[in-house]
């Protein structure tokens, strides 16, 4: 089936108010405007060095997400154009954001990253941490960022069962957040969670935004790269 159709068949199982990042990572330009053609905007990559080839050959209209992990010594590369960052997972790169934003005269939009799956080596915040960084003086300082939301991704298994109960803590300490410490942060307002395999029940369970690759680009072939 093509990306038109595919696109069309995604966009269908989601409701208005979620948003759609169609991930492009791994693919080559020409699919890449397939989508564009059919109207998408909002693209997601995850790798530095690719994402600034294709915001630089592709049309400057395209909303780029950064969706992967990001190493600070990078963040200067994507600080110009990025629109949102979808995994904060330290101290150190949020200021390092901010720093960069600052450069660029930018505010940039981040999500922070929440580890809810059972694999040990997922990057990213406890819910415990999570509230004591958003709390603390030095992020509270950062004039260059905005904490939009938050972002996390379930265990890769096919036990329904417990991606719902994962994407469950999410959006309980999404939404004590934003009832209680973040309150009067009206922009704290995504939960990106949901991929391929479980963006309906990430939906079902209170996400506003998608990550969707696979199913619309079809499957990746990580062969091809360098
Ligand atoms: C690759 C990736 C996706 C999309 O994965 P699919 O299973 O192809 O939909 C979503 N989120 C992140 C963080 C990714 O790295």
């Amino acid at each position: 089936m093509s990306i038109q159709n595919q696109l069309a068949n995604v966009k269908k199982n989601i409701p208005e108010h979620v948003t759609l990042v169609a991930v492009s990572k791994t693919k080559p330009d020409e699919e890449l405007m397939q989508a564009y053609d059919a109207g998408q905007r909002i693209l997601g990559e995850n790798k530095v060095q690719e994402l600034v080839g294709k915001y630089e050959r592709l049309p400057k209209d395209i909303v780029w997400h950064m969706i992967g992990h990001l190493q600070s010594n990078k963040v200067k590369f994507i600080a110009p154009f990025v629109s949102l960052i979808h995994a904060v997972d330290s101290p150190k790169l949020l200021k390092e954001i901010n720093k960069e934003a600052k450069k660029n005269n930018r505010v940039i939009d981040c999500l922070v990253q929440l580890h809810i799956a059972d694999e040990s080596t997922k990057f990213g915040f406890s819910p415990e941490e999570v509230e004591e960084f958003l709390k603390s003086d030095q992020v509270k300082s950062f004039e260059n960022i905005r904490i939009v939301g938050l972002m996390g991704m379930a265990t890769f298994t096919n036990d329904t069962d417990q991606i719902r109960s994962e994407f469950g803590v999410l959006k309980q300490t999404f939404d004590s957040l934003k009832n209680d410490l973040l309150k009067d942060q009206a922009e704290f307002s995504t939960l990106s969670m949901g991929m391929s395999g479980d963006y309906q029940i990430a939906i079902e369970a209170g996400s506003t935004m998608v990550r969707v690759g696979s199913t619309i680009f079809g499957a990746r072939n990580y062969n091809n790269l360098g």
